[in-house]
């Protein structure tokens, strides 16, 4: 039965995302600030496991997909083409949060283009013992592939946690964003194991070394 208030029983359903999936989807360019960033997502294939990674895909969705962009490459470059349009118009609009400046137009009518294409979230619906977004029938084109990772998007930008929002300020470059979830909401790097040490590491140089020289100076080492 249909009305109003159920969605159709052969709808899929589609977990709803934490707010970190945007995150992790808009750090799949590590060393954002450095000269020579690093493309995580080469080619339609790559982001299709990322995905999976993610636990956004089933094994048979990307084998299947990957099999039909064998043999229409074009529809893998325009899909490719525009998950990084996606993603850099939400690095774009994180990024203009962060710094508390006017939200980039293009960077917000890219994002909406694409949020108005993707799935409407109308019904929830049991999904494994949580509840998920009903959104009709498989669809296997852009928006509805990635649609958890825009509603995460959408839903983070939108909320009062945009305001723990961080960029990365390891001297490397690293750049990637994360939330703040420290009481004081003066976390600093995106993780402390990596960059946190890093930064530690190298002020504790900076001091022995340079002990009349400012914490800002000095040569970065290569990058690892
Ligand atoms: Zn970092």
């Amino acid at each position: 039965m249909t009305d109003d208030a159920s969605p159709p029983v052969n709808d899929i359903v589609l977990e709803g995302a934490d707010d970190g999936l945007c995150l992790r989807f808009v750090n799949t360019v590590a060393w954002r600030k450095a000269k020579t960033p690093e493309e995580r997502l080469p080619s339609a294939p790559a982001v299709l496991d990322w995905c999976l990674g993610a636990g956004l895909l089933e094994n048979e969705a990307v084998s299947e997909l990957k099999r039909r962009w064998e043999e229409r490459p074009c529809e893998a470059i325009a899909f490719h083409h525009r998950v990084l349009a996606l993603r850099e118009a939400v690095y774009a609009i994180f990024r203009s949060r962060i710094l508390s400046e006017p939200v980039p137009v293009d960077a917000l009518r890219v994002f909406n283009e694409i949020l108005a294409a993707s799935p409407v979230r109308r019904w929830l619906a049991p999904s494994g013992d949580a509840l998920g977004w009903s959104v009709g029938s498989p669809r296997s084109d852009f928006p509805a592939l990635l649609a958890p990772i825009i509603w995460s998007a959408a839903d983070l930008m939108s909320g009062p946690r945009v305001l723990r929002v961080r960029q990365c300020e390891d001297h490397k470059g690293c750049g990637w964003l994360f939330l703040d979830e420290s009481r004081a909401g003066t976390r600093r790097w995106c993780s402390m194991g990596e960059c946190g040490n890093r930064a530690k590491a190298r002020r504790h140089y900076l001091r022995t070394k340079h002990p009349d020289v400012g914490s800002t100076s000095g040569t970065a080492p290569d990058r690892g």
